[in-house]
């Protein structure tokens, strides 16, 4: 089975651009479909409100028959004090696996890695070319995984690359996605210095071509047990924490 770990879906309210206006999955799914995606993990839009997002990406989610999974996007700032309780309602009433965040709203803070702690699920946290943004978060949540989008930048910042692939091989909870990322060989370098565990495959749809961007994973020739984990083993693996939440959460409560 194939997954795609990164996709939008819904509207946005900011209008200065693709990434908070609209992410329409007809063609999307369409595409996912001929390209042989069974699975995609979706979260919104960049929003003003991600309450309301994350609640319209949930009808969404619903009527997929489970072909879609949910993250909840949230603003680190702007939420600040009710991010558990967001988190919260998205996994425990929605089925949702997994947070989304993005620098361009705010830095990460302790209450997003405490309510993925608490609800045993990834955050996948695009920092926007500041891969260092990973180092301390990754040492104090040991327990909670972080999927860098991107390979830590979407406008192919090699210096980003070079992090990441870094990070990646430095700690056993950060994970990378290979959405958009152009520089082919900073791809076949992250597989081959971190391993076929840390890559998932990603496509940024429905803004990218999900079926273009499953291709660069193919030309990377791995051996196929390999590729299947880049395509959807490590996925699983991490959404399979979901609802498990860690000794550390449980020791904390
Ligand atoms: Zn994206």
């Amino acid at each position: 089975m194939v997954i795609d770990g990164h996709v939008h879906a819904g509207k946005g309210d900011g209008l200065t651009g693709p990434w908070n206006t609209d992410a329409p999955l007809g063609a999307y799914l369409r595409r996912a479909r001929a390209a042989g995606i069974g699975r995609a993990v979706v979260f919104p839009a960049l929003h003003t409100d991600y309450g309301r997002a994350n609640l319209e990406l949930a009808r969404v989610v619903s009527r997929s028959r489970g072909r879609l999974i949910g993250f909840a996007f949230v603003h680190a700032g702007r939420d600040r004090g009710r991010i558990h309780e967001m988190v919260g309602t998205a996994v425990r009433q929605w089925g949702f696996r997994g947070i989304k965040v993005h620098r361009l709203d705010a830095p990460a803070t302790r209450e997003v890695c405490e309510a993925a702690r608490s609800f045993g699920v990834p955050v996948l946290y695009d920092v926007l070319g500041e891969p260092f943004r990973i180092e301390l978060l990754a040492q104090q949540y040991p327990d909670v995984d972080f999927i860098v989008p991107h390979l830590g930048s979407f406008a192919d910042d090699f210096r980003a690359h070079y992090q990441v692939i870094d990070q990646l091989c430095r700690f056993p909870n950060v994970y990378t996605d290979t959405a958009g990322v152009r520089r082919f060989d900073y791809l076949v370098s992250a597989v081959r210095r971190a391993g076929p565990r840390k890559v998932i495959f990603g496509s940024d749809g429905p803004w990218l071509h999900p079926g273009l961007e499953l291709h660069k994973i193919r030309l990377l020739q791995l051996p196929r047990r390999h590729e299947a984990l880049v395509t959807g083993g490590n996925m699983l693996r991490l959404l399979s924490k979901a609802g498990r939440p860690s000794l550390r959460a449980v020791a904390a409560a």
